[in-house]
């Protein structure tokens, strides 16, 4: 697995902190929880797009880009970590933003990310809820090639095997710092949604006989749709690694049991999740992603689904500054707790 011959620009913060939350784990009563702190990857408030990016961009410069296109969710954090990166690189960068939730609060619609997308000079167009988004951006990637213009498009979420190499470099760094720290993990829990980071993460862990267990707690697709594309993209990027065959189809596990209302809208259990971590721990999860992965996180542990005396890792993604996009979620406005 040698990642260093892959072209490769270098704006993380890595690597990213591995800390224990013992408050969580007093709380729940159940295994030891670990975390992985890829919200602190430092771009833009950070989260794991930007390993991806990474080894994207490196790409998009060496083939000569002037612009970067990319799409997702109107509240993507993949698109704000794009837009970030193109800033610093002084390429530009163009956003096809998709109505996937038809959520109208001005908050959704202009605050969070799409404030930081604006803030780092990306230009954005809209498109409404459409299942073939990358098909949507291949047509305005072509409409630029004929205006004289490079277009680098970056599939959603960057998910494709180049930027998954960013997730197997996390995958070696984690069970590196679990090395040095003399620290068994017992399962690596996480969200899973466009693939790339379980599909990384699962083709490095495997690559290097890690041993560790992988759960990738979905956000989208039911579990079959889910574990199918893991797989098929964790196979593609195990072999561009040179560990063809490395990733085998039961290596790749998704509950998709917290999806909840569907992509996009956090139910009940998603935002207890987000107001337990920050009152335990002081961490801040996101509505749409880790949220989610923290909420099955709890539920698996107080069914009893991990045990006392494990260590588990919750890996988190990042996305705070969807938070932003989302207040009216959280029920505070004319709440009690303001007068008390
Ligand atoms: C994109 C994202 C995920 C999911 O990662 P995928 O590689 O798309 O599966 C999880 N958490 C956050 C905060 C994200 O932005």
């Amino acid at each position: 697995m040698n990642l260093g011959r892959f072209p490769r620009v270098r704006f993380a913060h890595l690597p990213t902190p591995l800390e224990h939350m013992p408050n969580l784990s007093r709380h729940l009563g159940g295994p030891e929880l670990w975390i992985k702190r890829d919200d602190c990857t430092g771009m833009s408030t950070g989260g794991n797009k930007t390993r991806k990016l990474e080894f994207l961009m490196a790409e998009a410069r060496d083939q000569g880009a002037d612009i970067v296109l990319t799409q997702g969710a109107t509240q993507s954090n993949h698109a704000r970590q794009t837009a970030a990166f193109a800033a610093r690189m002084g390429i530009a960068c163009h956003i096809l933003l998709e109505d996937r939730t038809g959520k109208t609060d001005p908050d959704y619609t202009t605050n969070g990310n799409v404030l930081l997308d604006f803030l780092h000079g990306a230009s954005v167009e809209h498109r409404p809820a459409n299942p073939d988004m990358n098909g949507e951006m291949t047509k305005v990637a072509e409409r630029m090639k004929a205006e004289g213009r490079k277009p680098y498009a970056i599939p959603g979420g960057g998910s494709n095997p180049t930027g998954a190499l960013g997730y197997v470099n996390a995958a070696i760094e984690l069970v590196t710092q679990a090395n040095d720290m003399g620290l068994r993990i017992d399962h690596v829990v996480h969200a899973t949604g466009s693939a790339g980071t379980q599909a990384g993460l699962v083709a490095g862990l495997c690559g290097i006989n890690s041993g560790v267990p992988l759960l990738g707690i979905g956000v989208r697709a039911p579990k079959d749709r889910q574990e199918e594309n893991v797989y098929k993209l964790a196979a593609l990027t195990a072999e561009k690694c040179g560990c063809p065959g490395a990733v085998k189809r039961e290596d790749v596990v998704a509950n998709c049991d917290y999806v909840g209302k569907g992509y996009g809208f956090p139910g009940a259990d998603t935002i207890a999740a987000i107001e337990l971590l920050a009152r335990t721990e002081a961490i801040l999860l996101d509505p749409v992603y880790s949220g989610k992965g923290m909420a099955g996180l709890i539920d698996l542990c107080r069914k009893g689904f991990f045990k006392k005396g494990q260590n588990v890792v919750f890996l988190h993604t990042g996305g705070q500054a969807g938070l932003f996009g989302y207040a009216d979620d959280f029920g505070y406005r004319n709440s009690k707790r303001l007068a008390a």
